[in-house]
């Protein structure tokens, strides 16, 4: 019997590649590519980054797309929705390096340990200097997690044992949370000094951190970034540190990635990662066997493991 055919339209985790061909054929191209006839052979899709209304409309006999990462911003879901094909992502098995990652964000933009670090290379330390004192510390700060969903909960839980206060915004009130709510952005950035953003990339989020939510948040304000830079304005931003606004910030994500503007390379007071929140070897391959068990119980048992919201979870 001829085994189902998967396409990957573009560069992707090797175990994804090597898992795959070992229950289906697998056609690496570019949709655009495909003449008629292996465009209908398709059945199933596994990608990193984008899948577009175009790329689906190509594929007439697809049934699911597996995206590799919880954020599938890159697909057209609704579009997928509409042509009855279902769309997967990879929750829950980076929470904990994500939200690991991102207390190591928080303790570097606060203690300046990057710079520190470098000093020490340039050889300050043994020609008998002193780092400077980092201005400020974690301890006693109010903490404001802006998106409380499955990440934002394991930052939450993370920052306890560091004894911060710690509140939230989202859309939808968690009733059972022990931590304050806060029923806009703009409320939860004026009453807290640190702002951790974890959210998705959707229209609503769309440079919600502006100038005025930076304002509210203060001159001893720290702002961390693990959601997605579609949310910030890098401009306020970049000004916002430049005048002091804000005091400092931690980055591992940006606007148009990879490029990451000169106005946030030059700052001394902004920490930047190059998007390696979920980046270990066991997190990568863990999400990789995501990616392909939705692919394999869906044509083998008909059912998809992790769909998001937007398709319908079948089986
Ligand atoms: P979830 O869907 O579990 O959580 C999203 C949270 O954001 C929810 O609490 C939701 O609450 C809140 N939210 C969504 N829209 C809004 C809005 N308009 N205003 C206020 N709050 C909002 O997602 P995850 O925690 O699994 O992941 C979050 C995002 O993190 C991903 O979509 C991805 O973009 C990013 N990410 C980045 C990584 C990196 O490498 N840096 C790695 C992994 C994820 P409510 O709906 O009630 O508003």
């Amino acid at each position: 019997m001829p085994r189902i055919v998967i396409l990957v339209p573009g560069k992707i985790h090797e175990r994804v590649l090597t898992r795959l061909k070992e229950s289906f054929d697998v056609i690496e191209a570019d949709p655009s590519t495909l003449d008629a006839e292996t465009a209908g052979k398709i059945r199933g899709v596994a990608v990193s980054g984008t899948f577009n209304a175009g790329a689906i409309d190509k594929l007439p006999n697809v049934e699911l797309i597996s995206s590799f990462g919880v954020g599938y911003d890159g697909i057209d879901a609704k579009h997928a929705a509409a042509k009855g094909v279902i769309v997967t992502n990879t929750p829950d098995v980076l929470n904990d390096e994500v939200a690991d990652t991102t207390i190591g964000l928080l303790l570097n933009t606060i203690r300046e340990l990057p710079r520190a670090e470098n000093w020490l290379r340039a050889g300050n330390w043994k020609r008998g200097q002193n780092y400077p004192l980092s201005r400020f510390s974690l301890k006693g700060r109010h903490v404001g997690i802006y998106g409380l969903g499955r990440i934002g909960q394991e930052i939450a839980k993370r920052l306890e044992p560091f004894k911060v206060r710690i509140s939230y915004h989202t859309r939808t009130r968690h009733p059972d949370s022990p931590y304050g709510y806060y029923p806009s952005l703009k409320d939860l950035a004026g009453a807290v000094d640190t702002l951790i953003s974890i959210v998705p990339k959707t229209p609503q989020t769309h440079k919600t951190i502006n100038a005025e939510i930076l304002s509210a948040l203060g001159p001893d304000g720290v702002f961390i970034n693990v959601g997605r830079g579609w949310t910030v304005d890098e401009d306020a931003l970049a000004q916002a540190l430049r005048s002091g606004t804000i005091s400092a910030a931690g980055l591992d994500v940006y606007y148009d990635e990879p490029d990451v503007p000169a106005s946030l390379l030059d700052l001394p007071n902004a920490v930047l990662l190059p998007h390696l929140a979920s980046g270990s070897v066991p997190t990568r391959n863990a999400m990789a066997d995501l990616v392909v068990d939705n692919l394999v119980d869906w044509f083998g048992k008909g059912r998809a493991l992790t769909p998001v919201p937007e398709t319908p979870a079948k089986g």
